[in-house]
């Protein structure tokens, strides 16, 4: 087992081990002990924390089993020092999410707020080392509850989750919770203790999912459309705050709309979400476009009509919107079709079939010629522009679009992405990563023997210098 160097001792305490039949329960990390106040202690040294509490420990006394004894290289009734744990700075077993499954059979119908019991769980748990397959018991509300642990992802880039085995309780660990229909248990409120978390990853850095130079429009659609989300509805019912139906991002192409509405999908209900082509959905046969509108929110209207306010939310992202939604009587066809398709649009947003767990993203180029129905209050309400980077965040997006080439060597030392910054005024984010392409074609292309293209590459020595950059600048 690990050593943890972080282990600091601001109080030291003595303990005597014991070996009662406690401690055959214990879990390899956790050993029992008297008090809940020793539970973010452990012993210097080792991977042994105090987690368990049984009554019929002493006080004074931790109990071990036979593993732990050795890993903590005691015997029974020696004394061992336990100290607080203070995780080092970079601790790399930090928790990102947590799936845990009831276990425990409830009483029928009981129901569990995810939120509350996170907030519990971590109390309790923090900086506790969890691994798969592990039982908890837990006290929630008076009951005991048994839960295992099911997963735990610890990969801090939130594309690449990544399963392992085990990790550590922290503040930004994230718990999904799972119970059978068997267990009789319901669990409310599991959306909100995700929103919840995703809340908290605004402060994350976007560039490490790869999109530069939008940090501040990202807290502001956050501010805007989910702040409310983080709250439990009967909160939310108290204040009177409604949800928000729709998002319209505008600004220039190729500056991240569609990176961004998609990761927003991504981030509230954690699938890759749904994006239609506004063009797309035109079709030359009457009543077809309609259908096809219609049939965008049928997944949408089956779970409301059945799952009620359990529906999970459904977000779905029309690029190029302006394509369906032009003003209205402004179509030049004057077959109406434009106008119905808004209003078939309206309908599901706000209207006589309004669903209420839809979030409709709308990406456009051209705002100014969307109808202007569509963007008043409950309909695509908030308004973010998605504008051309300014010069830091040149250097973020330059950076995102380099980091593979960097990771391998491929980038020379002497490519200063600062400077190309400077240099790319008005360039938008499509236009770097096209900038990238060029310089990195470049430097392809000066391996390459144009006589005898069979002659095998000498891979390891590319590099792909500033002057390539330059180059592909001046294109
Ligand atoms: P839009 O929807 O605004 O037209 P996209 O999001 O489709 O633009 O951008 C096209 C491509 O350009 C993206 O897939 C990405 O590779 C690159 N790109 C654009 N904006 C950014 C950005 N802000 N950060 C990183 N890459 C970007």
């Amino acid at each position: 087992m690990a050593d943890r160097s972080g282990s600091q001792s601001s109080v030291d305490i003595t303990m005597k081990v014991t070996t009662t039949p406690e401690a055959h329960l214990a879990f390899t990390n956790l050993a029992y002990c008297s008090t809940s106040d020793l539970s973010q202690f452990a012993i210097p040294g080792t991977d042994l924390f105090l987690a368990n509490v049984a009554d019929s420990i002493q006080d004074g006394t931790i109990a071990l089993n036979a593993v732990q004894r050795r890993h903590a290289r005691v015997s029974a009734d020696d004394m061992v020092t336990i100290a607080r744990f203070v995780p080092p700075e970079k601790f790399d077993l930090t928790l990102l999410a947590l799936d845990l499954q009831f276990v425990k059979k409830g009483t029928k119908n009981e129901q569990v707020d995810a939120v509350v019991l996170s907030t519990q769980l971590k109390k309790k748990f923090m900086y506790q080392v969890f691994t798969v397959g592990q039982r908890v018991t837990f006290e929630f509300h008076g009951t005991n509850y048994i839960l295992t642990v099911d997963q735990a992802v610890v990969e801090a880039d939130w594309n690449k989750k990544s399963g392992i085995g085990r990790g550590m309780i922290c503040n930004d660990t994230y718990f999904v919770f799972e119970a059978s229909n068997a267990s009789g248990i319901k669990i409310m409120n599991q959306r909100e203790a995700a929103t919840r978390k995703i809340f908290k990853e605004k402060e994350f850095n976007l560039e490490s999912l790869g999109i530069g130079g939008l940090n501040a429009e990202f807290v502001e659609i956050f501010r805007r459309a989910f702040a409310y989300r983080t709250y439990p509805l009967h909160v939310r019912n108290r204040i009177g705050a409604k949800n928000v139906k729709g998002i319209l991002l505008y600004g220039p192409p190729g500056t991240g709309k569609t990176l961004m509405a998609r990761q927003i999908g991504k981030m509230l209900n954690g699938k890759e979400p749904k994006i239609v082509n506004g063009p797309e959905v035109l079709s030359k046969f009457v009543g077809e476009t309609e259908k096809n509108v219609r049939d965008l929110f049928a997944d949408a209207e089956n779970d409301q009509r059945t799952l009620g306010d359990d529906s999970e939310l459904h977000v779905i992202i029309f690029d190029e919107i302006d394509a369906i939604c032009k003003s209205r009587g402004s179509s030049r066809d004057g077959t109406g079709v434009h106008d119905s398709i808004v209003n078939q649009l309206l309908t599901k947003i706000d209207g006589v079939e309004a669903l209420n767990n839809v979030l409709v993203i709308g990406m456009t180029n051209r705002m100014d010629m969307l109808d202007e129905a569509l963007l008043r209050s409950g309909r695509l309400e908030v308004h973010i522009e998605i504008g051309l980077p300014d010069e830091a965040g040149r250097v973020q997006i330059l950076h995102i679009h380099t980091k593979m080439m960097k990771e391998n060597s491929f980038l020379a030392p002497d490519v200063n992405l600062q400077e190309l910054a400077a240099q790319t005024k008005n360039y938008s984010g499509a236009e770097l990563e096209g900038v990238v392409k060029s310089a990195t074609s470049y430097a392809l292309n000066r391996h390459l023997d144009i006589e005898d293209l069979s002659k095998p590459v000498d891979e390891e020595n590319i590099k792909v210098t500033m002057d390539d950059f330059l180059q592909a600048l001046r294109e």
